[in-house]
């Protein structure tokens, strides 16, 4: 059997070498490391996969988030909400701007953001509110979009795990992740989704002047050269890894597509056990499985990793401590036990190994070191 990773990245160059060498190539032989045209042409592609009217490739995810939130106008003092159990970079731009961040619970099944908890958070000072669809599937955007549009606020979609997730509203329209509040935020870190080889991002949105805002901000907040209108940042996606990225995008589909199906090998493997929850399918969501999570119950977490370990079965905890339970983010209005929820999944969350490459006979290998692990 192939040694596990919790990510594959090496077999899956292997499968696209000379497409891919010869991408690289090419931007070197160009010499336009920096704005050359791979850039735009794979925005202009990502386009057309997303739905997304732009596409605004940035350095990284983190970025994005904060550019997004620039362009929105907002001013400290401001109030963000965002969920509690996530990736830090959701409430990191919103504490380094000066905007405040509030937390909010999650939902046991989806691990995905309450929307009834967003409600009880919103306050006359409430701006904006980001979702992250956590682990690959779609927060549940139209009761939340909803509660935007009543009380006037912006929503920003954190969609660093969820690139090719589609939300069903209704009434049938069905719209991508990222594409459906005022901007969409991705990442393109190796590991994601649609990974480059090294770090990137990019903002979707299908407002123009938000766009326009976009742009000129991630460019040292000018539109004019040396002319600076607003205050900026250099956020840029370097042609190298657009071009990769652009050589990645025709086989998302079918990476996604390699993800579910081991996503659905561990969901029958693990089918009727008592310890091991699978993660909840949500009926108006894909689910891309960034990570397959497990919820852990009856057994300790920590010794079923152990044993994992000992069995060379990489698992990883994703996250072990909620936003507000962080030593940076302390904060007067915020203690254990506030978030019930996000404190019972970050101490029984377990994610397996999850990537484009994973054979049967791995899964078998997982999923039978998994079970006898909890049943010790
Ligand atoms: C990866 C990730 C980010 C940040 O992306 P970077 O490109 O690493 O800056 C933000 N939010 C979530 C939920 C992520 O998983």
């Amino acid at each position: 059997m192939k040694p596990l990773q919790m990510v594959d990245l090496q077999r899956q160059y292997q499968k696209i070498k000379p497409e891919m060498d010869a991408a690289i190539q090419a931007v070197i032989d160009s010499a336009a490391f920096v704005k050359g045209a791979q850039v735009e042409q794979f925005a202009r592609n990502l386009e057309a996969y997303t739905g997304a009217k732009h596409v605004i490739p940035v350095a990284n995810g983190t970025e994005a988030l904060q550019i997004a939130l620039m362009a929105l106008g907002l001013r400290p003092g401001d109030e963000v909400i965002t969920p509690t159990f996530t990736f830090i970079a959701t409430a990191e731009v919103v504490a380094l701007l000066g905007l405040t961040p509030v937390v909010v619970d999650v939902e046991w099944g989806t691990m995905n953001m309450s929307v009834e908890a967003v409600r009880k958070a919103i306050t006359p000072r409430t701006k904006a509110i980001v979702p992250v669809h956590l682990f690959g599937q779609c927060a549940d955007m139209e009761p939340l979009l909803n509660l935007a549009r009543e009380h006037h606020l912006y929503v920003v979609e954190d969609t660093a795990q969820a690139i090719g997730a589609r939300y069903t509203f209704s009434d049938g329209r069905t719209a991508q992740a990222g594409t459906m509040g005022e901007i969409g935020c991705t990442s393109f870190f190796p590991s994601k989704n649609l990974g480059c080889y090294g770090d990137g991002g990019a903002l979707f949105t299908n407002d123009d002047t938000l766009a326009e805002s976009i742009r000129v901000i991630a460019n040292h907040g000018m539109k004019v050269r040396y002319h600076h209108d607003m205050i900026g940042v250099n956020s840029r996606l370097d042609t190298i890894q657009a071009a990769i990225l652009d050589t990645k995008l025709p086989h998302l589909d079918e990476y996604i597509a390699a993800r579910q199906a081991a996503a659905d090998y561990y969901d029958r493997a693990f089918a009727g056990n008592e310890h091991i929850l699978t993660p909840e399918r949500a009926a108006y969501s894909t689910h891309v499985f960034h990570q397959y999570t497990l919820r852990l119950v009856g057994v300790d977490r920590d010794q079923v990793r152990a044993r994992l370990t000992e069995a060379k079965v990489p698992a990883m905890i994703y996250y072990p401590i909620p936003l507000h339970l962080q030593k940076a983010y302390q904060d007067p209005r915020y203690k254990a036990g506030d978030f019930p929820v996000a404190e019972k999944l970050a101490a029984c969350v377990l994610s397996l190994p999850m990537h484009t490459e994973l054979d049967d006979e791995q899964l078998a290998y997982i999923t039978q070191q998994v079970i006898s692990a909890v049943n010790a």
